[in-house]
C-alpha cells in the first residue's frame, strides 16, 4: 500500500505526521500542511524546514574573488576562486548554457563579492531573492553552477568527497538504465535493454511513452500501446520497469495508460501530466496503485513544499541544476523526508549532474532505489564525457562514486580551451 493510502486509512495518521516533523495539530490538514492558527507559523524561507541547520563546512574568513565560466551552447562549467587561491568546479544546467552563463555574470556574480563562501545557505537565498523579478529558470540554472562549484571548493579545502561532507558514505549507487528515445521501436528497445542487462548487470530500466507535452499525443499511432505490450513480457521478470510520459497526458488518459502499465509490471510512472498541472498529477497519483514520480523541471522551492505536503508524488525527482544546486536540492529532499517521500534527484545526462546526484543519493536520508543513468550514446553525452575524467563506470548494475575530494574529477584542458571564457572578478 502506498504510504499516502496508509495515512488516509489509519487512525495513527496524525501521530505519524507529527513524528515526521509537520507542524500540525490533530485538527490540522495533514494533506496540505496548512496551519491551524493564522499567524502562528512557523514560516520557513526557501525550502528550509523544522530542524534545518545551515551548512558550515569550512571555516569563516575567506572571500569569493573570481567566478569564471567556460561555455559552449549547451554545456557550461563554472570555476569559483577565493582570495586564498582555493577553487572549485561546478556545472550550469545543460542546454542554452551559454545564456545561463550570461545570467550568472549579469545577475548573480556580484552578489558573492565580499561574502563568506562558507555561508552557502545565505548566499544561495540572496541569489534567488535578489532576482525575484526573474523566476526562476535561468537564475537557478546559473546558480546551480555557483553552488556546485562551492561544494567542490569545500571538498578541496577539507580533502573529502562532497558525499562525506553531507554526512554520507562513498559507495556505488544502483542505477536504472534510462532510455531517452521515442524514435526507437519496441523490439529495438527490448534488445538494447537486454544487452545492457546482460553486459552490465543493470536490473532496472525506464522507457518512454506518449509524446512530450503533446495534449495526449503519441510518437506514432499506437506506439505507447505497443511499447507497453512488448516491454513487460520481455523484461518484467528480470528487471524493474519504469515509464516516463514527459507531461503527455490529461488525467483520464494518464490513468488509462497507468493501469495498462501496472498490468504489465511497471512500478513507477514518471511525469504523467503537464508538470505545471499539479492537481492533475495528484489526481493520477491518488488513483493509481503504482508510484507516480516527477518534478524534474520544478525550480520553485515553495511549490516543492506545496507538492510535498499535498503528497502530489510518491517519489520526487528534483533536478539539482534546474533547482539551483546541491543546497536547494538538499532542502527539498529533507522536506520530502519529513513526509516519508523518497527522493531520486534527476540526472538525465552524463555531465556533472550525474555526479551531483551520485553524491546526493549516498547522503540524503530518503534516497530512492535507483539513480537515473542515461543509456543514450552520442550527441551531448559524448561531449559531456569528454569534459572530465575519470569516466563513470557501471559494475554489477551500480555506478561508482569517486572518493577523491570534492566531485572527485579532473576537468579536461582541451575542453576548456574550446569553450567561451567569461570572468567576473571582485574588486574587494
Ligand atoms: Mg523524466
Amino acid at each position: 500500500m502506498k504510504r499516502r493510502s496508509f495515512l488516509k486509512n489509519s487512525a495513527s495518521a496524525a501521530i505519524l505526521t507529527g513524528v515526521a516533523g509537520c507542524s500540525q495539530t490533530s485538527s490540522g490538514n495533514e494533506e496540505t500542511g496548512s496551519q491551524l492558527t493564522p499567524g502562528s507559523g512557523p514560516y520557513y524561507h526557501q525550502g528550509k524546514s523544522e530542524g534545518y541547520k545551515d551548512f558550515a563546512i569550512i571555516e569563516k574568513g575567506l572571500r569569493i574573488k573570481k567566478i569564471e565560466t567556460f561555455s559552449k551552447r549547451d554545456i557550461a562549467l563554472v570555476k569559483v576562486s577565493t582570495d586564498d587561491g582555493s577553487s572549485g568546479w561546478g556545472q550550469i544546467s545543460t542546454y542554452n548554457s551559454d545564456l545561463a552563463a550570461t545570467v550568472l555574470h549579469r545577475n548573480l556574480a556580484q552578489i558573492g563579492w565580499g561574502k563568506e563562501p562558507s555561508e552557502i545557505d545565505d548566499l544561495v537565498d540572496l541569489c534567488v531573492e535578489a532576482n525575484l523579478k526573474y523566476p526562476w529558470s535561468y537564475v537557478n540554472r546559473a546558480l546551480g553552477g555557483i553552488d556546485t562549484a562551492l561544494w567542490d571548493l569545500y571538498g578541496q579545502i577539507q580533502g573529502k568527497p562532497v558525499c562525506e561532507l553531507l554526512g554520507g558514505e562513498v559507495k556505488p549507487v544502483p542505477i536504472y538504465g534510462s532510455s531517452m528515445s521515442r524514435a526507437i521501436k519496441p523490439d529495438e528497445e527490448v534488445q538494447r535493454m537486454i544487452r545492457l542487462r546482460d553486459e552490465n548487470g543493470i536490473t532496472a530500466f525506464k522507457y518512454r511513452i506518449g509524446k512530450e507535452a503533446s495534449h495526449n499525443g503519441d510518437a506514432w499511432e499506437n506506439r505507447t500501446e505497443d511499447m507497453i505490450a512488448t516491454m513487460g513480457p520481455a523484461l518484467a521478470d528480470t528487471c524493474a520497469l519504469l515509464a516516463d510520459a514527459n507531461s503527455s497526458y490529461t488525467p483520464d488518459r494518464a490513468i488509462h495508460y497507468g493501469r495498462m502499465l501496472e498490468e504489465s509490471g511497471v512500478i513507477q510512472f514518471e511525469e504523467p501530466c503537464p508538470y505545471w498541472e499539479t492537481e492533475w498529477i495528484k489526481e493520477v497519483s491518488d488513483t493509481l496503485a503504482m508510484d507516480v514520480s516527477g518534478g524534474e523541471q520544478d525550480n520553485d522551492i515553495a511549490k516543492w513544499r506545496r507538492m510535498i505536503n499535498s503528497h502530489t508524488f510518491d517519489i520526487i525527482q528534483p533536478d539539482p541544476l534546474y533547482l539551483g544546486g546541491i543546497t536547494r536540492t538538499w532542502r527539498t529532499a529533507l522536506m520530502a523526508n519529513k513526509m516519508g517521500i523518497p527522493c531520486i534527484p534527476h540526472s538525465a545526462n552524463h555531465g556533472m549532474v550525474t555526479l551531483f546526484t551520485l553524491h546526493l543519493m549516498r547522503a540524503i536520508p530518503n534516497p530512492g532505489k535507483y539513480l537515473e543513468f542515461s543509456i543514450e550514446t552520442g550527441g551531448i553525452n559524448d561531449e559531456l564525457m569528454a569534459m572530465y575524467s575519470p569516466a563513470l563506470k557501471i559494475e554489477n548494475g551500480s555506478l561508482n562514486l569517486p572518493a577523491e575530494p570534492g566531485w572527485g574529477i579532473t576537468i579536461s584542458k582541451e575542453w576548456l580551451e574550446a569553450s567561451d571564457y567569461q570572468l567576473s572578478e571582485s574588486a574587494l
